[in-house]
């Protein structure tokens, strides 16, 4: 973009590729990254990597050291690489630079025995859909069985080490994951067999426990940020900042601040500054700019110190007035020589270009940041779930009288996604009978929503069974007529289908289906019941007929099916009920079907 183009003589510089780590939890992806951190420190002397804000930059000195022949540094102008601190996809999606992802690589971690699982499936979607390369870290590999570790040694080493035995065994894993990766239209193999990293994906064998593999991990990040997004990394070092809001925090002695991650050219403790806020942008001015105090000189109440000024990539503390409003996940802009107008114009359009699409009729949906609302609203697109409402923020009285407004039950319902809700709007939420779900992973927050719609369905199926008239016949015994009218008490013998009370009788004697009466009880050895069913013999009452003038012993008769009912059960509820009741509402139909074809139709 014109952003990075650098007029001759300008300070143009090449910046660190910003590596994100994704993957299932518990997959490793926390201990990967205290791994990467923990080599660094015990490779360089104290001070050689930077803990900055919410992310941890690794020099391109240090790197060489823990690779050791695999890198050389005079092969390398890119200064090394910083990688985000939060891991998850989460993060990843909340951390957006001009519309695209902020990380310019990222690790997918997968634990090499489990192989691909849901997190896994939704991380892959990310990446895909913002085009971010990656490599495959898979993790754990000191725990096949007979695994003999030795720290931090490059893991094609640590393999041709082992016994044929546990080298078979992790192979055999190793394969699972690139065919999973394949099944996702990648294709992948080992680290080692990949020529070109912009076609293939990349497997590493690593231990985030052992330190084996790290060395060949970083080197594969190291090749494919130099070899293919080395112009990506050309900043304009002068040139106002452009970052992406982190966090919204609240810092001792400043209020609240933000933690941001600077992607190009430089921020100043003298900037103004426009980032993007609840409301849309906001213009403040720079009070300090603060970085975490080295842990060895922290002292009490002092965790940060001052600097004046912070390049791209790195993260950074930004204390300015009016930041309240500010948004995970937006952008913010340094202004110094452009119109302001300008600036605000840039924010405010990439804030747009966030914005979730919604419908007349949906759910109502909450994130705490602008890029997990997007991920939230397009997996919830893909599952067919409209969204009525779309908001960063915790759960509040207003977004239950919002949800409260949709038409359908399904859609009385807010999802909050790694937000809080408030406990106000939870009370009101019960009172209204909006239903409420929470989650930190997208994937179960959507599943426990789609549960609670097919109990919905459930319900409302059952009601509706309830309320239609079922289809059965059945037959009068001979030597069982316990009354003769007034009611007729008769025993009878279900020959098919669902017998209930309350239902009208017809018999098919004639051209006509003729009604008999109105089945008003059924008692099944001398107990009251509701219903019989197939097979069982019970005594029913029946108003209207006599028996030996309109119904006699040996009669067949047949719960007549009003012709509406007849046709929801055949077209809508043919999975809800029995075979056996559609076989005799097929049979039914039939009857009928035989004097007008198109009846029930
Ligand atoms: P995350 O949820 O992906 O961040 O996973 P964590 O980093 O928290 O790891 C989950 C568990 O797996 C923890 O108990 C780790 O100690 C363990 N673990 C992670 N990586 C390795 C590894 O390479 N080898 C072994 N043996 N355990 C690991």
């Amino acid at each position: 973009s014109e952003h990075h183009q650098t007029e001759q003589g300008e300070a143009s510089s090449l910046r660190t590729p910003i590596v994100a780590v994704l993957g299932h939890v518990d997959h490793g992806k926390t201990s990967l990254l205290d791994q990467i951190r923990g080599s660094a420190v015990s490779e360089g002397e104290a001070g050689a990597i930077t803990q900055h804000i919410g992310s941890t930059a690794v020099p391109l000195d240090v790197i060489s050291g823990i690779a050791g022949d695999l890198v050389d540094p005079d092969d390398f102008d890119l200064p090394g690489l910083l990688f985000i601190d939060t891991p998850g996809h989460h993060s990843f999606s909340t951390l957006r630079s001009r519309g695209g992802a902020l990380a310019d690589i990222a690790i997918l971690v997968v634990d090499v025995n489990d192989g691909f699982q849901p997190q896994t499936h939704e991380a892959v979607d990310i990446l895909k859909r913002t085009s971010t390369p990656f490599v495959v870290a898979a993790n754990k590999i000191d725990t096949v069985p007979g695994w003999n570790p030795e720290e931090g040694r490059p893991s094609k080493l640590a393999i041709e080490a082992q016994s044929d035995r546990v080298q078979s065994d992790l192979n055999e894993n190793l394969y699972e994951i690139i065919g999973q990766l394949s099944d996702e239209d990648f294709s992948a193999d080992m680290y080692w067999r990949v020529q070109n990293f912009q076609s293939n994906i990349g497997v590493v064998p690593v231990s985030a426990e052992t330190g084996e593999g790290i060395p060949d991990l970083l080197t594969v990040l190291m090749g494919l940020s130099q070899r293919y997004m080395k112009e990506e990394m050309a900043i304009d070092v002068d040139g106002p900042a452009a970052g992406t809001v982190l966090e919204v925090t609240d810092t001792q002695g400043f209020g609240a601040t933000i933690d941001a991650v600077i992607y190009d050219g430089t921020i100043r403790e003298d900037d103004q500054i426009v980032v993007g806020g609840q409301a849309g942008p906001i213009v403040t001015d720079v009070r300090a700019l603060l970085q975490p105090r080295p842990l060895s000189e922290i002292r009490s109440d002092d965790e940060f110190e001052k600097v004046d000024e912070v390049v791209a990539a790195q993260g950074v503390k930004v204390a300015a007035p009016d930041l309240d409003d500010a948004m995970a996940g937006a952008p913010v802009r340094v202004v110094r020589d452009r119109p302001i107008e300008e600036v605000v114009a840039e924010v405010k359009a990439e804030l747009e270009d966030i914005q979730v699409s919604t419908e007349e009729e949906g759910v109502t949906v909450k994130a705490d940041t602008l890029g997990s609302l997007e991920a939230l609203a397009s997996t919830l697109e893909e599952a067919e779930i409209p969204i009525m409402s779309a908001e960063v923020g915790d759960v509040a009285p207003r977004d239950v009288r919002m949800a409260e407004t949709a038409d359908t039950e399904k859609h009385q319902a807010i999802l909050g996604f790694n937000v809080d809700v408030l406990d106000d709007a939870r009370e009101l939420a019960e009172q209204e009978s909006v239903r409420l779900f929470e989650h930190d992973v997208i994937y179960r927050l959507i599943e426990q929503y789609e549960e609670h719609v097919e109990e919905i369905e459930r319900a409302q199926q059952e009601q509706v069974l309830e309320n239609i008239t079922r289809p059965a016949r059945f037959k009068i015994l001979d030597d069982h007529t316990f009354r003769q009218s007034d009611p007729a008490v008769v025993g009878v013998e279900i020959r098919g289908g669902l017998l209930r009370r309350n239902t009208r009788i017809v018999n098919f004697d004639g051209d006509e289906p003729e009604r008999v009466g109105q089945l008003k009880s059924i008692q099944d050895e001398g107990e009251d019941v509701d219903e019989a069913r197939t097979g069982e013999r019970v005594a029913v009452s029946i108003d209207g007929p006599t028996v030996g003038r309109q119904i006699k012993e040996g009669d067949e008769l047949w719960v007549e099916i009003p012709e509406k009912h007849a046709k929801i059960l055949e077209q809508e509820l043919g999975d809800d009920i029995s075979a056996d009741e559609r076989e005799v509402l097929s049979m039914y139909l039939d009857k009928h079907r035989n004097r007008d074809p198109f009846w029930g139709k």
